[in-house]
């Protein structure tokens, strides 16, 4: 049998081979077909969120691969799961919760965070390059999550109320802009900024106090040769709340390993507590998932206590 997720890539698949233009492009003219008139597609009931965001998410991986957008790596779904899982945890008990992504690209990981807590999120999605942010915004319709996009560098001043939580897989290199980042308390004394540092001070700015940062960052982040800018920020003006150190063989290689740092934005009368440190074992062993969501379920209860 033929599941939803199949239909819905094999619709847009079809459609975006006939045409003779960018695969990601005729892929955002079939999904507006597809909003124009459910009807073009026969799902089969019930249809969930998460089945429609990954029969797009097919579409779009197979179109990236015959035009990557440039620096545009989507954020793998083992990863997104997970993020999700703990986002939600953390904002267990609260009936509405604001979202921001400064680098949504696709939207993959936002929506699968939204998924995660559908119906009490809404969210700001930011993305410097415009295709992708199509891409997202008509995602968004298909999925029902409310989101309001901004096409712009993310590192510019940002017109965005703070947010309960920011969630980001943060694009990893050097920050060209000199000029801007001067407004950065991470801009190092010569050379270029990361623009993953910036990213976190950014968000963190747009965070309410008591809020979290959620990052995928690269494995590496406390050891750069920028890491004596970074540390300072970091004890000053947040607090580390968990390092959670993902498997190697989600990367190419070693060198390009990630992490995801959770970052708590300090408010009056906050406790120290210690920082979660934490590896997830291999995603195929059930058993260890199983112990390490424990684990995780344990440490975010806790910290949503201390709220
Ligand atoms: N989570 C995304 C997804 O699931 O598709 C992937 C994010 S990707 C690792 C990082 C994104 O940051 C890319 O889409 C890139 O275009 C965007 N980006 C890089 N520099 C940016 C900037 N200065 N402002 C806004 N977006 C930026």
């Amino acid at each position: 049998m033929t599941t939803n997720v199949q239909k819905i890539f094999s619709f847009i698949d079809t459609y975006a081979e006939s045409k003779e233009m960018l695969y990601l492009e005729a892929a955002i003219e079939a999904c507006e077909r597809w909003l124009d008139d459910p009807s073009k597609l026969l799902l089969t009931d019930p249809i969930s969120k998460e089945e429609i965001r990954r029969g797009i998410q097919l579409a779009i991986l197979k179109g990236m691969k015959q035009s990557a957008q440039p620096h545009h790596q989507m954020t793998p779904d083992s990863i997104g799961m997970l993020i999700g899982h703990i986002a939600s945890k953390l904002a267990d008990g609260q009936q509405s919760v604001t979202v921001l992504d400064p680098a949504a690209g696709t939207g993959n990981l936002l929506y699968t965070v939204m998924n995660a807590m559908d119906g009490r999120i809404s969210a700001t999605a930011v993305e410097i390059d415009d295709l992708l942010v199509k891409l997202s915004a008509i995602t968004s319709e298909l999925l029902e999550q409310p989101v309001t996009f901004f096409i712009q560098d993310a590192l510019r001043p940002l017109l965005v109320d703070p947010v309960d939580m920011t969630v980001s897989d943060l694009p990893v290199g050097f920050y060209p802009d000199d000029e801007n980042a001067m407004d950065y308390e991470l801009m190092p004394k010569e050379g270029h900024a990361y623009a993953h540092h910036l990213f976190i001070e950014q968000s963190m700015k747009h965070t309410k106090e008591g809020g979290f940062g959620i990052f995928i960052m690269p494995a590496n982040l406390f050891d750069s040769d920028q890491s004596s800018v970074l540390h300072p920020y970091l004890k000053n003006k947040t607090a580390i709340r968990a390092v959670i150190q993902l498997p190697d063989s989600l990367f190419k290689n070693a060198s390009l390993a990630k992490s995801i740092l959770i970052l708590q934005k300090p408010f009056s009368g906050m406790k120290q507590s210690d920082v979660l440190l934490a590896k997830v074992p291999d995603m195929t062993n059930k058993h260890a998932m199983a112990l390490f969501l424990q684990k995780i379920d344990m440490w975010t209860e806790e910290e949503s206590l201390k709220k």
